[in-house]
């Protein structure tokens, strides 16, 4: 990566005279000070509210949007985006807590995932949040939780679809797949929900994640929305929630091109019409973000604690790494390793290349592979842009026992 590739997404943060990026409006060097030191992860309050802004603007009103917690559980940030968005999505029961905790009304959570556990699904009809099915077995745990409190369990289908969403860093429709049911079986899972008297409010489609394509993207809800309107005869209740997934990517290089949000809110407004048409006035679609959210709203800050020379090749060790940044060392799931954009903080002379590494004794502890940065060395802070999702909770934080990472709401 050229020092331009990563200045690029960097850009977006303002950075003060000095050369400090700011967070919140303050000097990173002062907000890492208030948050007691390296490494940290600071999520900005007013980049998370721009965020939702840009996607409500112009958005059509009959489009609910929904945060996938997975992406980042932090209970304050969580708490911030629950006042923001029209419903939180969890995959446990560990993050519906979290969901609920940050004030969430229960009608506006849902619960899905491959293998939700007995006490999870008990848990779940207790609370009055929605699970989207992903298997007979949960229909027959909800039957017994629902004749248990005399309440019948809210219920979606989660369909597995019969096609892949295009272009997308990480697939999870098509062909054989542990999420959602078949489309194939959907008609008897329905038959079954009604025979048992569950309440049933409508649908899940997730395709994939990671997608930086607006035509994959419209493409992929339109073929949902088709597949899912053809079952119009079978709903054994009038549809409340037609969930048809997400997967809107965000830039980590500046190889890659922002999302054009304005055709996929277009396409989403048809869709709303059709929805309505089809299905009444109570049927609402509903697109569930993650890193979309969230993702450009944090970095991750760790402070340089040794510069070597091995064999005519810079290292910046930091006392930060992969055990708390896994995906920014290229180690969750990324077919080929890039660098997230790095930067050093504040002005510094000189420019050469060096790679970033952290302190565990493995070479995976990568954070920047021959980055081009300036004169930077003991004492400095390097920031890892773009890194407000899957950082501090997709990463081996115990791996050779370092201590766990602060994270900060700014
Ligand atoms: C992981 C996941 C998301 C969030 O994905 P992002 O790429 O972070 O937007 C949303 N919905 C489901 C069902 C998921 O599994």
């Amino acid at each position: 990566m050229s020092q331009a590739e990563g200045q690029g997404v960097a850009a977006a943060w303002p950075r003060d005279d000095g050369g400090e990026w700011l967070v919140g409006g303050r000097p990173l060097s002062r907000v890492v000070a208030e948050v007691g030191g390296t490494p940290c992860y600071l999520y900005d309050r007013g980049r998370l509210d721009e965020r939702v802004a840009a996607l409500r603007r112009d958005l059509d009103d009959r489009i609910d949007l929904h945060y996938a917690v997975k992406a980042n559980p932090m209970p304050a940030l969580v708490g911030h985006l629950a006042r923001r968005v029209d419903g939180l999505d969890v995959a446990s029961a560990g993050e519906m807590r979290v969901a609920l905790d940050a004030g969430m009304d229960p009608a506006h959570v849902s619960f899905a995932g491959p293998g939700k556990l007995d006490a999870e699904l008990a848990q779940a009809q207790a609370a009055g949040i929605l699970v989207n099915l992903e298997s007979f077995r949960e229909v027959d745990l909800l039957v017994a939780a629902s004749e248990r409190t005399g309440t019948p369990a809210r219920v979606a289908v989660r369909v597995n679809l019969p096609f892949e969403l295009k272009a997308s860093g990480m697939k999870m429709s098509g062909g054989a797949k542990q999420f959602g049911v078949d489309a194939e079986q959907v008609p008897d899972l329905l038959a079954r929900v009604r025979a048992a008297g569950l309440a049933f409010e409508g649908f899940h489609c997730y395709a994939g994640s990671q997608n930086l394509s607006a035509e994959a993207i419209v493409e992929a809800q339109q073929r949902s929305y088709d597949l899912l309107r053809g079952w119009l005869d079978l709903l054994p209740a009038p549809v409340r929630s037609l969930n048809l997934g997400g997967g809107f990517g965000i830039p980590y290089s500046d190889r890659d091109r922002s999302l054009d949000l304005v055709p996929v809110k277009r396409a989403l407004a048809d869709l709303a019409g059709r929805c309505e048409a089809d299905f009444g006035a109570q049927a609402r679609i509903v697109i569930e973000l993650g890193r979309y959210l969230v993702g450009e709203a944090g970095i991750y800050v760790c402070r340089v604690i040794d510069r070597k020379l091995s064999r005519g090749h810079p290292f910046l060790v930091t006392d930060g790494g992969m055990h708390q940044h896994l995906a920014a060392s290229g180690n969750f799931g990324q077919v080929i390793r890039r660098n997230y954009p790095v930067a050093v903080n504040g002005h510094r002379p000189g420019s050469g290349t060096v790679s970033v590494v952290g302190p565990l004794c493995t070479p995976l502890d990568l954070l920047g592979d021959r980055v081009e940065l300036p004169d930077a060395g003991p004492g400095d802070l390097i920031v890892v842009f773009q890194s407000g999702a899957y950082g501090r909770t997709a990463s081996p934080r115990q791996f050779l026992g370092h201590p766990d990472v602060v994270e900060a709401l700014i």
